[in-house]
């Protein structure tokens, strides 16, 4: 659906994306993750025909995006990083708006249903101006959505949110992706994870990682830590799970102890028979997701 081959944009010199290329396959929810100013918002400018590459090739749907840029448009439906939204109108009138650009037939009834799907029904009539950050970029994935296009291209959708606003759009792009493809950006590691099943991170103009999401640890090279909260003795002999690399007690609450343990994989399946089999009670088990920035730091490590 989405192809991108030897993608290079500079702007006056300055190289913002560097030779990069990726595909995305009908139905793949991928997202491209980097920190700010890594290139992403460019890349997805030059996917969306915003501006031309320096040099490369982009194809959306079979169609190259230079030759055919309003085939594209058709097959795409976008949401920029900040919300261009006309203030004054309302939700109604700006879907409208849009609609009509779009040639919409029953655009009442298609209006309808979107604001159905995206929960903005109780906004519609409100000037855009008066209504949230989070009902705003929900209008904008309205936008995005309302003439039906196969691929969604998605930059920073949940940027400016507060945490159960995020929570909500993310669940809304989790559903749309049901039926579309979906390309976003984030520079939230768990919000890559939440979402998609493939991540690629961009780095400096340049893509350091393309992989789906439980693998991201092991291409990293980085340990997974577990604490388990285990109510049981404190010299438990771990050596029935091979995978484990570390193992110590960090907490103790009267007969409970917290381990951290450390292991290339997610163990947590084998740590909870194992607790289970001995009769001891487990309390927790969490894994420690490393963060954005431990990653970098190993993916780019000399
Ligand atoms: P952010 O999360 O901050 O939006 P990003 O990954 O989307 O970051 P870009 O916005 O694509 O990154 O920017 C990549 C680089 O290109 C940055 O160094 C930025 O300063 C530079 N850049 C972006 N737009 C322009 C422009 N119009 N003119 C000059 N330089 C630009």
């Amino acid at each position: 659906m989405i192809e991108v081959r030897n993608l290079t944009k500079a702007y006056d010199g300055f190289i913002a994306v560097n030779n990069i290329s990726f595909k995305l396959e009908k139905g793949e929810i991928v997202a491209f993750l980097g920190p700010n100013g890594a290139g992403k918002t460019t890349t997805l400018r030059v996917l969306t025909g915003y501006f031309p590459p320096t040099s490369g090739y982009c194809e959306i749907g079979g169609y190259n995006i230079l030759e055919h840029p309003l085939e594209v448009k058709k097959l795409i439906g976008y949401l920029p990083e900040t919300n261009p939204l006309y203030e004054e109108m309302t939700p109604r009138e700006y879907l409208s708006f849009l609609g009509n650009i779009h040639g919409i037939k029953r655009l009442s009834h298609r209006i309808d249903e979107v604001s159905e799907q995206l929960g903005i029904r109780d906004v519609l009539d409100r000037p855009i101006r008066e209504i949230s950050r989070g009902y705003k970029r929900r209008v904008g994935l309205a936008q995005a959505i309302l003439h039906d296009p196969p691929i969604l291209i998605l930059d920073e959708p949940t940027e400016g949110l507060d945490p159960i606003q995020s929570i909500q759009v993310r669940e809304l792009i989790k559903e749309l992706g049901k039926e579309k493809t979906i390309l976003l950006s984030t520079h939230i590691l768990p919000e890559a994870e939440t979402i998609a099943k493939r991540i690629i991170i961009i780095h400096k103009g340049e893509i350091v990682a393309d992989t789906p999401r439980d693998k991201l640890h092991e291409i990293s090279g980085g340990e997974t830590i577990i604490y388990a909260e285990i109510e049981g003795p404190t010299d438990i002999d771990w050596s029935g799970i091979p995978d484990i690399i570390d193992a110590k007690i960090v907490k103790s609450i009267e007969s409970r102890h917290v381990w951290e343990l450390k292991s290339h994989t997610d163990i947590r399946p084998q740590i909870f028979k194992l607790v289970k089999d001995r009769g001891w009670t487990l309390w927790g088990l969490e894994s420690k997701h490393l963060s954005l920035e431990e990653i970098f730091a190993q993916l780019t490590r000399e």
